[in-house]
């Protein structure tokens, strides 16, 4: 395939989600796998739905997974600017252009007479569209309006008769009749320029070869592209993606069923799912495959296999329903895959973002004694968070030995500690030995003592291999527990 250049092009109206990641995710994997150029732009033109944070967000979100670009607005580029908030200009030459060439016109209907037209239209139970009043009016006369100062909007003039066919990668032809067409605004009259033109205009000053976006711009893809036609340009190749569906499969993800997500833990944003503990490793293994596939049965993609594998003909165009507990598995086996070094790196900040003083040294050693056992980073912290509390906090029905007194269960901390206290060995096997020892001849149970043991060290029912915790806690640490599990006791 010859390379590429394409674009992803957010509007910065909200969080990242994983929709817009997927997006960027096939631009950046398609134009490193074809050695093209991968372009951010940002449509920032709605000034009403602007939000400021959010094209920040988008930038971290991205380097977050690894994505870098080759042009944008914050490296900037030999096409730019890449705010479409700095191109206005850009836009107005191109809609009088149309104007001129008599495939867009200036319209001066009043906000008042446009509202009457469509309340008649509903009325009339027709479709909203614009009647056309302004559509013939001669240039001269409507330059005339101009200079007088009467405000005015540029439209897109469509045609209303016959069809237009387009082609989508994924879908092949699209056809439409004109006449379902409107005459939609380019350029409104502030000035600012509508997402249709804005984005055509850059598409093809910024050479982009392939548009890949998501699904929800199917209905406008005949204006793109009649307006790419009007002004003797080449189209791009146009790639619309598979819509994301609820997890249940039944419609389409909204914003209040992504809002419900909270109480079971997930997210579809990006900046979440980080703080929830999945790795971006996993999470673009996840979306990777929600509209692609490599064959039918291989899974496991880090970001330099995608860009080995990755090709726009193994898109699959059908909705794909979004499926979290797949996301738990990926996240498993990404966890699972990273060495003890570079786990203990990444799921320091969780917890140190919780208030815990970590020892790196010991982060690296609990590394593959939890690794297995979790299904995100945050729940290294309820797993291992005990490793640096200064202080354990007991229960007491818990620190009872099983079937036991209060008493009995004092003598038996008594004879572990002391055991303990002579071992000199101070490795998981060598301490497990005498333990073992010690429950024949106290004739107790593993899990009656065992259990009092990991209470003891770790306030927990649930702990990683007790005697691998033991090692890595240190004798002193372990002895010291052992000995405020006895004191508490003896308080009850
Ligand atoms: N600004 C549009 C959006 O945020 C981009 C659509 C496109 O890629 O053409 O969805």
């Amino acid at each position: 395939m010859n390379p590429v250049r394409v674009r992803f092009a957010p509007s910065p109206t909200g969080h990242l989600h994983l929709g817009g990641a997927r997006t960027a995710l096939y631009d950046y994997l398609i134009a490193r796998r074809t050695g093209g150029q991968f372009i951010l732009r940002i449509e920032d033109t709605d000034r009403k739905r602007f939000v400021p944070e959010a094209e920040q967000e988008i930038i971290e979100g991205l380097h977050w997974f690894g994505i870098d670009w080759d042009e944008g607005p914050d490296i900037g580029g030999p096409y730019g600017p890449y705010h479409q908030s700095d191109r206005k200009e850009i836009y107005q030459e191109y809609g009088r252009k149309l104007v001129k060439s008599g495939h867009a016109y200036f319209c001066f209907c009043s906000q008042e007479r446009l509202s009457q037209m469509r309340k008649k239209q509903q009325a009339e139970k027709k479709p909203p569209h614009y009647d056309g009043t302004c559509r013939n009016l001669s240039i001269n006369e409507a330059e005339k309006r101009i200079a007088s100062g009467e405000p005015y909007v540029i439209r897109f003039k469509s045609p209303k008769e016959r069809h237009t066919v387009v082609r989508d990668l994924l879908r092949g032809e699209i056809i439409v009749e004109n006449h379902t067409l409107d005459d939609y605004i380019l350029i409104k009259s502030d000035g600012w320029a509508l997402y249709h033109l804005a984005a055509v205009v850059d598409d093809h000053l910024m050479k982009i070869t392939h548009v890949i976006r998501g699904s929800e711009w199917l209905p406008t893809l005949p204006l793109h592209s009649l307006i790419h036609r009007a002004f003797g340009w080449e189209e791009p190749t146009w790639v619309h993606l598979s819509v994301f569906l609820k997890p249940s499969g039944k419609g389409k993800m909204s914003k209040r069923e992504a809002a419900g997500l909270d109480k079971d833990g997930y997210s579809i944003f990006i900046k979440d799912l980080k703080k929830l503990g999945y790795l971006p490793e996993a999470v673009m293994n996840w979306i990777a495959l929600m509209g692609w596939s490599y064959d039918d049965h291989t899974e496991y993609f880090k970001l330099e296999n995608l860009i080995e594998k990755f090709s726009l003909e193994r898109l699959n165009p059908s909705p794909a329903a979004i499926n979290f507990t797949k996301l738990d598995h990926f996240n498993k086996i990404h966890i699972k895959a990273l060495p003890p070094s570079e786990f203990a790196e990444r799921v320091k900040p969780y917890f140190t973002s919780c208030g815990y003083s970590v020892n790196e040294e010991m982060l690296v050693k609990i590394a593959p004694i939890i690794n297995e056992r979790i299904t995100t980073l945050n729940d290294a912290l309820e797993m291992a968070s005990f490793f640096f509390k200064d202080k354990i906090e007991y229960n007491a029905e818990a620190m009872v030995v099983r079937d036991l007194s209060v008493k009995a269960s004092i003598e038996i901390g008594r004879e572990v500690s002391k055991l303990l206290a002579d071992q000199r060995d101070w490795t998981a096997a060598a301490i497990e030995l005498p333990m073992r020892a010690l429950l024949q001849k106290m004739d107790l149970s593993a899990r009656q003592v065992f259990s009092f043991i990991r209470e003891a060290i770790s306030g927990q029912r649930v702990s990683p291999p007790l005697f691998e915790s033991m090692e890595i806690l240190g004798k002193d640490q372990v002895l010291n527990r052992l000995n405020n599990a006895i004191n508490f006791l003896q308080d009850i």
